[in-house]
């Protein structure tokens, strides 16, 4: 295959091509913001919820953007064309830029845009809810966590420790509260009452979050944004996770120990065919007719 494009700074590069200054602020301090946007079929999920939120990570950092970050929609459909990528989470990045290595902004900041693609499998129909296994651990990142930064030292950390474990995601805990995962969002089914942490500072208002809570609430399900604590995760009906990449996936077990019955229960498996259909109707996918086929793309209306 050939090597991939990237977009650095105004020009599209093969990726052994892009390269940074070492004294990028984003290498040297995590001085930058990020977002990843799922397109599927060539075409981007939920695109204005997340140009809205990268601009409200953008000026908590007080960080202004390259004149192109305005094109990032047209940019990230390039990209995933000419990568034939058309399946696949565009990663968008903006630092401060290069400047000597000083921890106060520079006087005149030339910020880096990188945007890339990172290939995923095509909406398949068919396909059941995911089910993945999960840690506990302390959250222990800053008290911002609700901007997107590149500061994702802590969330690495955790991830690693799940994986050590055989497990694919970390559930953070605060002072015996559940947050969020170290890549996710984690919602719980609590005696028939959808409950995840409230959009405040402690978590990042995950899109996908937001796209399942309506669904949720068309549904006729009682939906409450508080905090759930360990034991309503282990005493819960059903547990699941959101997020751009990982869509929905039901969380089957926690620290060794089933949730439920260990298998992803009927409320987290209707959201999640929900999800897929809300995501089908937007990017103008149809079923495929074969179960198992990956969906193909529908011409646009
Ligand atoms: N929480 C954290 C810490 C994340 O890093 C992410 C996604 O990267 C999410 C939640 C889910 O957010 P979204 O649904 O916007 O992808």
């Amino acid at each position: 295959m050939d090597e991939p494009l990237v977009f650095l700074n105004g020009r599209f590069l093969p990726r052994s091509q892009a390269t940074l200054d070492i004294e990028d602020r984003g290498v040297m301090f995590a001085d930058g913001v990020y977002e990843v946007v799922h397109f599927y079929a060539g075409r981007p999920f939920a695109m204005a919820a997340h140009q809205a939120r990268l601009q409200r990570s953008l000026q908590a950092i007080a960080l202004t953007p390259p004149a192109e970050a305005c094109r990032l929609a047209p940019i990230s459909a390039e990209l995933v064309q000419r990568n034939r990528t058309p399946d696949a989470g565009v990663y968008w990045q903006i630092t401060r830029g290069p400047a000597p290595r000083q921890h106060a902004f520079p006087a005149r900041p030339r910020p880096t845009l990188l945007v890339m693609t990172q290939p995923v499998g095509p909406l398949d129909f068919a396909a059941p809810v995911s089910a993945l296994r999960c840690i506990t651990t302390e959250d222990v990142r800053w008290q911002h966590c609700c901007y997107k930064t590149l500061m994702l030292l802590a969330n690495v950390l955790a991830k690693e420790k799940a994986h050590q474990a055989g497990c694919e995601e970390a559930i953070l805990l605060r002072q015996g509260r559940v947050t969020e995962g170290s890549s996710t969002n984690v919602l719980a089914l609590v005696q028939g009452t959808l409950r995840t942490h409230p959009a405040d500072q402690w978590i990042l208002e995950g899109v996908t979050r937001g796209v399942v809570l309506d669904l949720a609430r068309r549904r006729g399900l009682r939906v409450v944004e508080q905090a759930l604590t360990l034991d309503d995760l282990h005493a819960a009906e059903e547990v699941f996770l959101t997020g751009s990449t990982t869509e929905l996936a039901a969380v089957t077990a926690i620290d060794g120990r089933p949730v439920a019955d260990g298998r992803p229960g009927p409320v987290t498996t209707a959201l999640y065919q929900a999800f897929i259909d809300c995501v089908a109707a937007e990017c103008g996918i149809t079923p495929a007719s074969a179960p198992g086929t990956s969906a193909a793309p529908a011409p646009r209306a």
